[in-house]
């Protein structure tokens, strides 16, 4: 299975869900979804059927907007975000709509990932990205 350099930390949570949802063998590759200026999309990631198997695409960064003085700039996703994407992209396998058992899979699948990120001395993100509120 191929992951984009950038998010290859991916894939230790990518193999801990893996014997627990058989269907996410058919994942051939994790990349990453590249954030444009011009163009506003509301999608955190899509996957999509390809002849052997299922590509999921993630955006790590999202475009963040100042007023005064205007100001357009990619922000980066912290990898909560990232990995709730994924953990969103992962249901689809068995839920292909956004239904309650999608959203309740999803759920499964990140509260997993989130155990994971926790035992690894993760605190939270704003440490993560040094945000000061
Ligand atoms: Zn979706």
């Amino acid at each position: 299975m191929y992951i984009s350099k950038n998010i290859n930390w991916l894939r230790p949570f990518f193999n801990e869900v893996k014997p627990m949802f058989p269907k996410i063998k058919q994942i051939k590759s994790i990349k990453i979804m590249q954030t444009s200026y011009s163009k506003r999309d509301r999608a955190y990631g899509q996957i999509k059927e390809l002849d052997n198997g299922f590509q999921i695409a993630i955006r790590t960064s999202f475009q963040h907007i100042d007023f005064y003085p205007l100001c357009i700039t990619l922000k980066p996703f912290s990898k909560v975000d990232l990995l709730i994407t994924l953990a969103h992209e992962l249901a689809h396998l068995y839920h292909w709509t956004h239904s309650p058992e999608h959203k309740l899979l999803e759920n499964q699948i990140a509260n997993v990932f989130m155990f994971k990120l926790k035992s690894e001395g993760y605190k939270d993100e704003e440490t993560e990205l040094g945000v000061v509120y």
